[in-house]
């Protein structure tokens, strides 16, 4: 890459709801692009639509943002020589743009009423032609607009947009070639009567402002690229480099939104998807390494990213590969940053206290083997081990009619205390598959109706994680008492 143009990119949200798997896609490939060219990564937050945006909304999106670890050089919180990095904190600097297009000529008032401008685009319409503005205040002579502006006639502030122009082209290294006509376009309004100014005049004055090189973003702002572009050549600034993404679609094909549940990436966090997870395959939804690393972690996300290996084709959301790539970071996790990591599940579920894990930390650590293999996600772990937690547990009813129920249960179940009472049985798993084992033997049944009693009676369920380990975890007391307490549901 050059050094002689600086890359600075910025990721842009609109703070009109949470940040979203789409949005966070693209912050990702922003981020990760300046990574890659030791170049600048900008949080700019676009919150002039006073009805939309709200501050929560902005610091939601802040707090995502720093979850998943896209940490910016420039922006909120952290500053920058070329803030504010709040867009209703720069309306002096959208000012100041206007009064450069009005110097430079390149923009002029509109006294049409919005009536009249209805009413136009409607007959358009109806003739089947472009409803492009007729540009019919565009000739108005400059003295008498300036008489009527003192009036206080109500006016916008219109593109003088050049008409001896055939088309736009611009090359998005997504998508390629772009052309639009010209007669395709509008002198379409920078600044609305209110005097507050509209989004592709400012996007255009902020990404010329802080200097940003390339813009990597949604493909609905496709068919606004070629209107910003006349803004950035009316201004005299440089134009920059855009690469277009296309959209993520959901699992019937549709673009991917609430209708197919979670989107926000707050939902992700709390069914237990780790962030690093969901930045890698969130990386690889539209973006390749190599067209078959499907782990990937964020030092070689920042080092390796090209825009080059953007694909310009859809791509699906697949929640089973996601679960799959988030169950390979847990398996990465080892047991202590897994126990790290599901703390705040123990807690919100009131199963352990933060002191509760630091005081009994290896038999938390030791949970982690036994469940590994069976989760995907942090919130399905408390489900499947609250039987270790507590003195008892409440029975499955299929399983007790399934394990427990059957004749000579009873009995069975009274063999099994009387084996387990026995101090002398070391308790740890090997001996006690051993010992089961041998009782099984001895009633000449198989060792299954065995450990499959046991299992019901201690964890409450016939599908759980492996008995011995977790009869380990329980301990001798709490093992016999659930055994007990079993009793009268057998047969
Ligand atoms: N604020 C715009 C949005 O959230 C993004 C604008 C841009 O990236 O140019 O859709």
């Amino acid at each position: 890459m050059s050094n002689q143009t600086p890359i600075r990119v910025r990721f842009a949200p609109s703070p009109t709801g949470n940040l979203h798997i789409g949005g966070a896609r693209t912050a990702i490939y922003n981020w990760a692009f300046a990574h890659a060219n030791e170049g600048t990564f900008v949080l700019r937050i676009e919150d002039t639509d006073p009805l939309r945006s709200s501050a929560e909304n902005t610091a939601q999106i802040i707090r995502s943002l720093r979850w998943l670890g896209l940490n910016w050089d420039e922006g909120p919180e952290t500053g920058g020589e070329l803030g504010p990095y709040l867009q209703t904190e720069r309306f002096d600097t959208y000012d100041k743009a206007l009064a450069r297009l009005q110097e430079r000529g390149n923009a002029y008032p509109c006294f049409c009423a919005p009536e009249e401008l209805h009413n136009k685009r409607e007959a358009a319409l109806a003739a089947k032609q472009n409803p492009v503005y007729d540009r019919c205040c565009r000739d108005i002579d400059p003295d008498e607009a300036q008489q009527r502006i003192v009036a206080g006639e109500p006016h916008t502030w219109r593109l003088k947009i050049p008409l001896d122009r055939g088309a736009i082209s611009f090359d998005d290294t997504v998508y390629g070639t772009v052309t639009v006509p010209l007669e395709q376009l509008d002198d379409f309004i920078l600044v609305r009567s209110d005097g507050k100014p509209t989004y592709n005049f400012v996007v255009c004055v902020d990404d010329a402002l802080m200097q940003i090189s390339h813009v990597i973003r949604g493909d609905d702002h496709l068919s606004n690229t070629p209107k910003q572009i006349l803004v950035y050549e009316a201004l005299g600034y440089p134009t920059p480099q855009f690469a277009h993404l296309s959209m993520i679609l959901g699992s019937d094909g549709k673009r991917l939104s609430k209708r197919h549940g979670a989107t926000s990436v707050e939902a992700y966090q709390e069914a237990g998807y780790l962030p690093e997870a969901l930045v890698n395959y969130l990386a690889l939804l539209g973006w390749s390494l190599d067209g078959e690393t499907t782990i990937i972690d964020a030092d070689t996300l920042k080092t390796q990213f090209s825009l080059d290996r953007i694909s310009k084709s859809p791509a699906v959301f697949d929640e089973k590969k996601l679960d799959w790539v988030n169950q390979s970071y847990l398996k990465e996790l080892g047991s202590a940053g897994f126990v790290d990591a599901w703390l705040p599940y123990l807690e919100a579920d009131g199963l352990a206290t933060a002191a509760k894990v630091a005081e009994k930390r290896s038999w938390f650590e030791d949970i982690y083997p036994l469940v590994v293999e069976r989760v995907h996600t942090l919130s399905e772990i408390n489900p499947l081990v609250n039987y270790l937690f507590g003195e008892t547990v409440s029975l499955d009813e299929k399983s007790v009619e399934k394990c427990l129920a059957g004749e000579g249960t009873g009995e069975l179940l009274e063999s099994i205390t009387a084996l387990l009472q026995d101090e002398n049985l070391k308790w740890e798993h090997e001996a006690l598959d051993t010992a089961l084992r041998g009782l099984a033997e001895q009633r000449d049944i198989k060792p299954k109706i065995v450990f499959q009693a046991l299992r019901v009676a201690t964890s409450g369920n016939m599908v759980s994680p492996p008995l011995l380990e977790s009869l380990e975890l329980l301990g001798r007391e709490v093992t016999l008492a659930r055994l007990e307490a079993a009793k009268p549901f057998a047969g």
